[in-house]
């Protein structure tokens, strides 16, 4: 039985920014020391612990170094080399576990892996050249998202496939810089929602009630829990959320974000092992936050309810918000229910998150409201 690892201890997160501060500040909150690794000294995390090491993704020596002085290491972004994790597990245990890391890591390994254990996802090919994509287009039909097998998010690098000219499938395998990618058929999607599923080293697991997603331009625009879908649906997507955490052995947070099609039919997007945008509502609407479950979860700590106390919404504030003038935060705040939370970035630019507005409300549709109105004050 694994021992658990107690307030007291030490925590290091490979990654400094806003999931990694914000998970430091649960951290804390529990007692625990805390040591980050990030390329940038002054990242979001870097207010809120103990000590910052400045490494990138595939610094494994700075890893190491992070990992000396820990009792237990995890991450805030999947991007981090294997070369690194194990590096760091020459001192401390990584988690949630090298494995899964080689899995979800690359967008091609993760879906070859759901489609060979049988999970529902949208019919695609892995593409490695030109010519990959010209015959991908022939099987899938012109409807397509071209997606950069690692390195990817908030829909960078993605491309969206509408036709089959020569051109624009030229425009896009250049556009992602000729590296292997995934293509993936575009589903007419009726709703997006996530499950976060949490499980811990002695295999205690649970997940949350799935939260609802809104994406305009492949960026969360707004996000609610709980996701009020008919509770056949909800239990699909939870008993989903589980299987792929056990079978990947889960020690921590994994977040499956999937789609509900038009058809009806429910869909595997993809696998984030970390807290999730989409679940910042946590800390407002549920028993136990993403971030402290997320701590319980890599120090082996009894899991936390996950119970809904009442309905939250997120948005996301984006650099453009900061174009103009700077948001007038008093008049969001004015707006009932409504609180703030910035990451300390201190460059804001067009499509960088910056933080987030959180809102509860009577009803989803409520705070939903409630949240999208203050954005409107800033
Ligand atoms: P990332 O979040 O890493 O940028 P995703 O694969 O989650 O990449 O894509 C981002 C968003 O793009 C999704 O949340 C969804 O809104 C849209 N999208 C991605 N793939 C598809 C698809 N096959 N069909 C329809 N919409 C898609
Ligand atoms: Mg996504």
């Amino acid at each position: 039985m694994t021992a658990p690892i107690l307030p007291g201890a030490t925590i290091g997160i490979l990654g400094g920014g806003q999931l990694g501060r914000m998970m430091a500040m649960s951290a804390r909150s529990l007692g625990y020391r805390v040591q980050v690794m990030d390329p940038d000294p002054s990242c979001p995390a870097r207010f809120v612990v103990d000590s910052c090491f400045e490494g990138t993704w595939d610094d494994a020596r700075a890893a190491a170094s992070l990992a000396r002085g820990c009792d237990v290491v995890t991450l805030e972004i999947e991007q981090i080399a294997l070369a690194s994790l194990i590096a760091a597990q020459r001192f401390a245990p990584v988690r949630p576990g090298l494995a899964l890391m080689g899995v979800i890591q690359n967008r091609i390994t993760q879906k070859n892996w759901l489609a060979e254990h049988g999970l529902p996802i949208a019919p695609f090919a892995a593409i490695h050249s030109l010519d990959d994509l010209s015959q991908a287009v022939a099987g899938l039909g012109t409807g397509l998202f071209l997606k950069s097998a690692s390195g990817g998010y908030d829909g960078r690098g993605q491309s969206h496939i509408t036709s089959s000219s020569p051109e624009e499938l030229v425009h896009a395998w250049h556009s992602l810089g000729m590296q292997s990618c995934v293509a993936e058929q575009a589903i007419p999607l009726h709703m997006e929602i996530s499950v976060m599923v949490a499980r811990s080293p002695q295999g205690e697991i649970r997940a949350y009630p799935s939260a609802r997603n809104h994406h305009e331009n492949q960026i969360l625009v707004w996000s609610v829990l709980p996701s009020s879908i008919p509770l056949e649906l909800e239990n699909t997507a939870q008993s989903l959320a589980i299987r792929i955490a056990e079978e990947l052995n889960l020690e921590g947070l994994l977040a499956v974000e999937m789609f509900i099609a038009e058809s009806g039919e429910l869909l595997v997007n993809e696998l984030a092992p970390r807290p999730h945008n989409s679940y910042h509502a946590s800390e407002r609407a549920c028993e136990t936050s993403q971030f402290e479950q997320a701590i319980r979860a890599v120090c082996g700590l009894p899991l936390g309810e996950v119970d809904i106390l009442r309905p939250a919404a997120i948005a996301n504030l984006l650099g453009d918000l900061w174009l103009n003038h700077d948001p007038q935060f008093d008049r969001a705040l004015a707006v009932p229910g409504v609180h703030l939370h910035l990451y300390e970035k201190h460059q804001p630019r067009k499509g960088r998150k910056m933080g987030h507005l959180s809102a509860s409300g009577k009803t989803p549709e409520q705070a939903v409201e409630r949240v999208l109105t203050a954005i409107q004050e800033l």
